[in-house]
């Protein structure tokens, strides 16, 4: 596959936006961050959000704030910064009766139209603009005078000007300054999904908790469980941060490196990757969305249970104790 090519500031026209109005829908960790670079940036930017915490904020922010169906009826882009699993239901309520031809709708992720809770109807775009990192890296960076790196995609292109609008959105945001890969909503869905599932949240959450396990099970004492299968787990991904595995390698101990080589692929063997390769399955078929979006239907009971359930496992207690030496 031929490597993707970075598009910088002056790939994007940021004058394109100008005259027109941009609604936030959702005031949360992505809604305020490009809310107020898109405003620090010349774009006329509204809000929409429903009452309450969010909504108080925008308003304390200095940003005109309507409830989503009023900013949807104001704005030539739409930009749905709602929580995934609840994108379909309000694209239905407070979205799709008032988007009319030559509209756009942009997302920050592709979920909800990879798995059809929304299909831009004919005659608006359908775009995506991505930064890869929480709101608070968008603000701080773009205030710093740089910015996040991150992904656009245009799902479809009505005007022959979607990719033009997603490129001068993420430019006013500062991804641009950074760097921003043109990709598919496929592949930033599915790759964000496949990523969280299998290696930063589960994945790395199990395989620190189940080792933490193993340790205290077999009579060593929590704190040394801890340190060891835990707490470092930090160093380690700041050296791979910032030097790859194999200069990683370097900086470890001899025995740590030889320990990687020789027990590594005895845990995470050709059975763990069939079972990634299962799990990509389930995200590229949308049995993994179709089972979310139940569950977000009723509420999220499982959810809450699982985050109770977790939240008694005993590195809880023993992790605040230590990490209050480090405060
Ligand atoms: P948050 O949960 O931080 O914010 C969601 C916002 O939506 C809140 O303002 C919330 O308001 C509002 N909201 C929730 N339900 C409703 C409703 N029924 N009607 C009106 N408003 C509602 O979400 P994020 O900012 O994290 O995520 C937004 C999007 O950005 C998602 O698509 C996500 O995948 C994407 N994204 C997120 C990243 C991150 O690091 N967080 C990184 C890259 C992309 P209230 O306060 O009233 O609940
Ligand atoms: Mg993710």
């Amino acid at each position: 596959m031929k490597p993707l090519q970075f598009l910088r500031d002056s790939d994007a026209d940021v004058s394109i936006l100008n005259g027109k109005t941009v609604a936030i829908l959702g005031y949360g960790n992505q809604g305020r961050a490009q809310a107020q670079n898109l405003r620090d940036s010349g774009v006329h930017t509204i809000i929409g959000v429903r009452s309450g915490k969010s909504a108080v904020s925008a308003a304390q922010d200095g940003f005109e704030t309507l409830s989503v169906s009023d900013a949807v009826k104001r704005a030539d882009i739409i930009h749905i910064l709602l929580p995934d699993e609840r994108q379909g239901e309000i694209y239905q309520a407070d979205i799709e009766p008032f988007i009319t031809p030559g509209k756009t709708l942009c997302v920050s992720h592709g979920f909800a139209f990879v798995f059809g809770e929304i299909v831009a109807p004919e005659g608006v775009d359908a775009i995506m603009v991505s930064p890869k990192g929480p709101g608070t890296d968008v603000r701080s960076r773009y205030l710093a005078g740089s910015g996040l790196a991150g992904l656009i995609a245009v799902k479809q292109d009505a005007s022959g000007n979607a990719r033009s609008t997603a490129l001068a959105l993420a430019c006013a945001n500062g991804f641009t300054r950074a760097g921003v890969l043109e990709v598919t909503m496929e592949q930033e869905t599915h790759g964000d999904l496949f990523g969280e599932q299998n290696v930063l949240c589960g994945g790395l959450v199990d395989l620190a908790r189940c080792a933490y396990e193993v340790l205290t099970e077999e009579g060593y004492p929590p704190e040394v469980a801890y340190f060891e299968c835990y707490h470092e787990v930090k160093l380690l991904a700041d050296l791979m941060h910032t030097r790859g595995i194999a200069k990683t390698n370097e900086a470890i101990s001899n025995t740590a490196e030889w320990g990687e080589y020789v027990n590594g692929p005895l845990i995470i063997d050709a059975a763990t990757k069939e079972r990634m390769r299962e799990s990509l399955r389930r995200i590229r078929n949308g049995s993994f969305a179709k089972d979310w979006l139940e569950e977000a239907g009723k509420g999220t009971p499982n959810l809450f249970a699982k985050r109770k359930h977790c939240a008694e496992h005993p590195i809880e207690e023993v992790g605040a104790r230590i990490r209050k030496l480090f405060e």
